[in-house]
């Protein structure tokens, strides 16, 4: 898989991601401006849109716009977001259309009050829950995004309609709306909240998708989906916000640890293999180290004769590391990624599909030619820009080409809250391994057998979802139309074989 941190989707074949969420509590401040930095770390986990709300303890402003947060922010937009708490949130869409109706914080009035809310992730029974409202999805509006289609918006609906009616001296009510709506949600869900004197960070039961909680030198709490932003902002570590937990920051500090449902956690296990960023910790772990050996694994399971490991960058590059060092074959580079690909708004077409990916990746063939290569990446989604890169590689004199990927074959759609596109695109949908290795034109190709990529993490093994890996889903998801269909007629794969060319 290309690297997503800074590359356009448009030129990607890779899954997006739902979001980024993050969160501060900090009297005395620039808290929008950390809000800002938050944002900029965790911009990988979406590019669409990004938006901030902040409190001054009376109003609660929202900024928001499509396009990434050095798009949609600079000094002047950031300078009248005045306050001692803030939110904001990247967006990948994954329910509702791109648009600049569903960018988030979603905000909503309740009488004289309001909130503002950022969701990372998707919800499964939206139709269940909207349908309780006697309203179809599409008819669930926000004030600041008018008619907007996402289930974020129906949770800011439901929280609501859940709301004390009857105004409380100590401020409570948000939290105890939440206390009453969050049994009814299912799916994947991390939230960032806030009305105008608290900030609010929850985790769905299975804990799908990261939040972590961290303090900020000189006083004040953060919320944020991966450690990289906490670092960022210079927030040191504080725990994890556990899977079915609701924490609640005031003016006394943490406030309030509530489970509201016991834990089952299934991290994504993508998180591991490429969602995160490789600074991030996740269940105490490094992303990079677990990475690294990821690719050791690989080359204990799927050994071969070659002269050079090389990644393809820069999501292959721990991995290909760890392949290196555990096999003694050099590491080397054999692909240059052009570093200054920002979002593009030339979606190239089918024809022009190699010179897009030539925009991101070109070989070196002095380093190329007349090697037998094994290239390492992290995953294959769609296919079409490894089989590019791999044409690449022979047109630049590669003698073989071993590919070697450093997860399982990835066969299933993500419900929760991760952009893959339906069944029917995912390369390894309805192919064997050894009809992958045809169509990409490889000598020979290998997955990292599951078991191994969740030893690697470190984690154990059965915290992790690993659905769009091994069809095992922990959520039930209601399905309909195509994706029910392409589900019930899925071939049932060897997931673990490697696979190589016939001899001579
Ligand atoms: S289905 Fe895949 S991408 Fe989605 S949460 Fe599970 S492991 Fe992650």
């Amino acid at each position: 898989m290309s690297s997503r941190h800074d590359s356009p989707p448009s030129l990607e074949e890779t899954p997006g991601h739902a979001c980024g969420v993050f969160g501060v509590y900090g009297p005395g401040q620039h808290v929008s401006q950390l809000t800002y930095l938050g944002l900029f770390a965790l911009q990988h986990r979406g590019q669409e849109s990004a938006g901030i709300a902040v409190s001054d303890g009376e109003t609660i402003t929202v900024a928001k716009d499509m396009g990434l947060v050095t798009q949609v922010f600079d000094e002047r937009r950031l300078a009248p977001l005045q306050g001692h708490l803030a939110i904001g949130h990247n967006r990948y869409s994954t329910t509702g259309s791109s648009s600049w109706q569903n960018a988030q914080p979603v905000y909503r009035s309740v009488g004289d009050a309001g909130f503002a809310l950022g969701h990372n992730g998707n919800l499964t029974n939206t139709a269940d829950l909207a349908s309780g409202l006697g309203m179809l999805p599409g008819m669930i509006a926000d004030e600041t995004s008018f008619d907007s289609t996402t289930d974020s918006a129906l949770v800011a609906e439901l929280v609501a309609r859940e709301w004390p009616d009857e105004p409380r001296s100590d401020g409570r009510e948000l939290e105890l709306a939440l206390e009453k709506v969050l049994p009814k949600l299912r799916g994947g869900f991390s939230f960032v909240l806030m009305d105008d004197a608290r900030l609010i960070g929850v985790r769905d039961p299975h804990g799908f998708w990261p939040l972590v909680l961290g303090r900020l030198e000189g006083g004040g709490w953060v919320l944020a989906s991966e450690t990289a932003a906490l670092d960022i902002v210079g927030a040191h570590y504080v725990r994890d916000v556990q899977p079915g937990e609701m924490v609640v920051i005031d003016a006394s500090g943490l406030r309030r640890e509530h489970r509201y449902a016991e834990p089952e956690p299934r991290l994504c296990l993508f998180e591991f293999i490429y969602f995160a960023r490789p600074d991030t910790r996740l269940y105490g772990h490094s992303v990079h180290a677990a990475r690294t050996r990821m690719g050791e694994a690989l080359a204990r399971q799927a050994p071969v004769a070659a002269d050079m490991v090389m990644p393809v960058p820069e999501s292959g590059i721990p991995a290909a590391q760890g392949y290196s060092r555990e096999s003694g074959i050099p590491y080397g580079d054999g692909l240059v990624k052009n570093r200054y690909v920002g979002r593009t708004f030339i979606q190239p077409s089918q024809q022009m599909r190699g010179v897009g990916v030539r925009l991101k990746l070109n070989p070196l063939p002095e380093s190329i030619r007349g090697k037998r290569l094994i290239v390492v990446d992290d995953s294959i989604v769609r296919g079409t820009t490894t089989r590019e890169v791999i044409k690449m590689l022979r047109e630049a004199g590669a003698r073989e080409v071993h590919f070697r990927v450093s997860s399982p074959p990835y066969r299933w759609p993500c419900f929760y809250g991760m952009d893959t596109g339906r069944r029917g695109e995912l390369l390894a949908a309805d192919l064997s391994v050894g009809e992958i290795r045809e169509y990409l034109d490889v000598d020979s190709l290998a997955y990292l057998e599951l078991d191994r990529v969740r030893t690697a993490t470190g984690a154990p093994p059965e915290s992790f979802c690993t659905a769009c890996l091994s069809g095992e889903y922990p959520v039930p998801v209601a399905l309909t139309g195509t994706d029910s269909k392409l589900l019930l007629e899925a071939p049932v794969l060897d997931l673990t074989q490697s696979s190589a060319a016939p001899g001579p």
